[in-house]
């Protein structure tokens, strides 16, 4: 873990899902891994005091870069997705546990809803060529998918929406419990979780690797 000041290189938004920031931060991209995530100092004074923790979502070891993707929610968010080319963002991390791939391991299938895409994209990126990716995606609408062109293109990508605007209707989770069958890897909120883990032990991914990751407070 490390203490880094990163320069803004990039940012979009993706919708209504948040603001993609890309980062040049050698050293912090240098020792991150799909699951972990940093903490961003969310402004230059004291208020807001604490720094608030942003998921990798995608690690680009090679070129020292790392994006985040931030849904503000308050005036840390705030402040941090307002950053632009050239700004600075003081980092700290990686921190937390990262995602382990059995080497055996032939169908990966990644569950996210919302900002929780982040470490998926990552994983998407990384396993992508060494096995079948299946990333399963819900959000209220549309507007709160992550983009396709921003996925390997050898990833299977199924969305589902709340609103019926695109992909599967329903909740993302019901997309998952259908296709359990050929899964081995996810990740959700907890009511996804708690469901998913109902159907998985029933069903055929009984004994199969899983992890989850929950960002709640
Ligand atoms: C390990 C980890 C990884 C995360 N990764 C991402 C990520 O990749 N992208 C992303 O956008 N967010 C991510 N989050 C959530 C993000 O850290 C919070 O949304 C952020 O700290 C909120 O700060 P703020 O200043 O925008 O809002 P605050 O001013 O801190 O809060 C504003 C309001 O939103 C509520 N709130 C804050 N956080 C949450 C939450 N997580 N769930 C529900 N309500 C909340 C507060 O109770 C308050 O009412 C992650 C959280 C964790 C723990």
């Amino acid at each position: 873990m490390i203490l880094e000041e990163g320069r803004v290189i990039a940012t979009a938004e993706i919708g209504q899902l948040g603001t993609v920031l890309r980062v040049a931060a050698p050293g912090v991209a240098g020792q991150a891994r799909a699951g972990q995530f940093v903490h961003v100092r969310p402004g230059p004074s004291f208020d807001p005091l604490l720094r608030r923790p942003y998921s990798f979502n995608r690690i680009d070891r090679a070129a020292g870069e790392i994006e985040l993707i931030v849904k503000a929610l308050g005036a840390g968010g705030d402040w941090i997705a307002a950053r632009r080319e050239g700004d600075q963002l003081d980092l700290l991390g990686p921190l937390g546990s990262s995602f382990v791939i059995q080497r055996s391991t032939r169908n990966l299938l990644l569950v996210a809803g919302g900002t929780g895409v982040a470490p998926m994209r990552v994983l998407a990126e990384q396993e992508s060529g060494r096995r079948n990716v299946t990333l399963l995606m819900g959000g209220r609408s549309v507007a709160h998918l992550w983009p396709s062109d921003r996925l390997p293109a050898t990833v299977e990508y199924v969305t589902t929406t709340e609103d019926g605007s695109f992909g599967i209707e329903g909740r993302f989770w019901s997309g998952p419990i259908r296709c359990a069958r050929a899964a081995r890897g996810r990740c959700s909120p907890r009511s996804g979780a708690s469901a998913m883990t109902r159907s998985a032990r029933r069903g055929p991914m009984r004994g199969e690797p899983r992890y989850s990751t929950l960002k709640s407070r």
